[in-house]
């Protein structure tokens, strides 16, 4: 940590005043240093691989500065703590807010928000993640977590890194990764493909004096997903050849299903498997569990009529019987997994399969297109393809 207090109470910051070594050999040698929260002492380490810092005595029971800090963690909050001081903001490090009992790494007062960056370079579970957010915005502060880019990998995200998309600025979900070498944030907005696979766009920023707070804000509203139907195509295609490998419980309960209906998986109906916003949401392949709203809505049907509602309750049996499962992203407050089933209605909608006969409720107006071989079946993407291209 970078903020210890001295007896008589004065608060050092060591990221303040460009203290040169010396001056911090002299302090050490005439005052003792406290932690500010536990007020036990603490060290003045002034090494040469890490940047100068504080550390509690192993002996220490604090809640908050116990584990030994990595130089990551470190060079992470000092180059968000600069950049923040560079534009003038009066940035203060290590911000311990008495209320919730939590220490922001950074924290910023900035058009309104009380923001408290978190730089994350460990593993935390899903529900600390929510849980220190909450009492974030709770107390009336927007939390911005970072994780280490060292720790991101951006063809797979782990359930962990999963849980680290945002939508407070880019409603549809973003990754903020920093890479304290480079002096840069990295955005990236992931399009899931299978349950870890991703295709990643990602826009970089220099943290340098003249990129600003409100760029960045721009700069992550902005991200889109880069996928085009090509590529789509090309997934889709593989999703139809390779779909008897890796055949786990829920897929097994899909095939059963598909084979009840007289569908051999590798031909299953051309209007499943489309992208879909809000799709980050569950965690399969979207060609299964579109395929399930299919099977159980309009393949099954008992009328031609349809409505929203049972739709919703049909997915949801279907994740409580475990053959669909959600993603934990505590950070997400702006969509829910139900958005992606109200879009992949309005897709049906689109290529005519579905036409809305009321508030909520879809006549089917056409039978679903089931390829008789796979050459068939890539030859019918290719054109519903074109069809879904030309209505956006
Ligand atoms: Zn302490």
């Amino acid at each position: 940590m970078f903020t210890a207090s001295l007896a008589d109470g004065t608060l050092i910051n060591l990221l303040q005043n460009n203290y040169s070594k010396e001056v911090l050999e002299r302090l050490r040698n005439n005052d003792s240093f406290f932690c500010p929260d536990c007020k036990s002492p603490v060290m003045l380490k002034l090494g040469e691989r890490k940047i100068h810092h504080f550390a509690h005595y192993q002996s220490a029971n604090c809640s908050i500065g116990h584990e030994p800090e990595t130089a990551d963690h470190m060079a992470g909050k000092k180059l968000l703590y600069d950049w923040l001081c560079q534009q003038k903001l009066n940035p203060q490090v290590e911000h311990y807010i008495s209320s919730i009992k939590q220490r922001a790494d950074v924290f910023v007062e900035w058009k309104g928000w009380k923001i408290a960056f978190e730089y994350q370079c460990s593993t935390i579970s899903p529900s600390l993640l929510n849980s220190r957010t909450t009492s974030y915005v709770q107390a009336g502060y927007t939390p911005v977590w970072i994780l280490s880019h060292k720790k991101a990998n951006f063809k797979s995200f782990s359930k962990f890194q999963w849980s680290f998309i945002c939508d407070f600025i880019n409603k549809h979900g973003v990754l903020l990764s920093l890479d304290t070498n480079m002096k840069s944030l990295y955005v990236t907005r992931p399009t899931p493909i299978a349950t870890k696979q991703v295709i990643s766009s990602q826009k970089r920023l220099q943290l340098s004096s003249t990129t600003s707070l409100t760029t960045c804000q721009r700069v992550i509203s902005e991200v889109q997903p880069i996928i085009t139907y090509k590529q789509w195509l090309s997934i889709k295609n593989k999703n139809r050849s390779m779909i008897f490998r890796f055949i786990d419980k829920k897929k097994y309960a899909l095939f059963q299903n598909l084979y009840l209906a007289h569908i051999p998986p590798p031909c299953f109906p051309v209007e499943a498997g489309w992208p879909v916003r809000a799709m980050h949401w569950i965690e399969q392949p979207c060609y299964m569990w579109q395929l399930w709203i299919l099977l159980d809505n309009i393949i099954q049907k008992k009328s031609d009529l349809i409505f929203l509602n049972d739709i919703l309750k049909n997915f949801y049996k279907r994740v409580q019987m475990n053959h669909i499962s959600l993603r934990t992203l505590p950070l997400v407050k702006h969509s829910k997994p139900e958005d992606a089933i109200e879009h992949y209605v309005q897709l049906l909608i689109e290529v005519g399969v579905l036409e809305e006969a009321g508030d909520y409720s879809y006549k089917i107006v056409r039978e679903l297109l089931y390829p008789s071989h796979e050459n068939e079946a890539l030859d019918c993407d290719v054109k519903m393809a074109r069809e879904l291209i030309a209505h956006t």
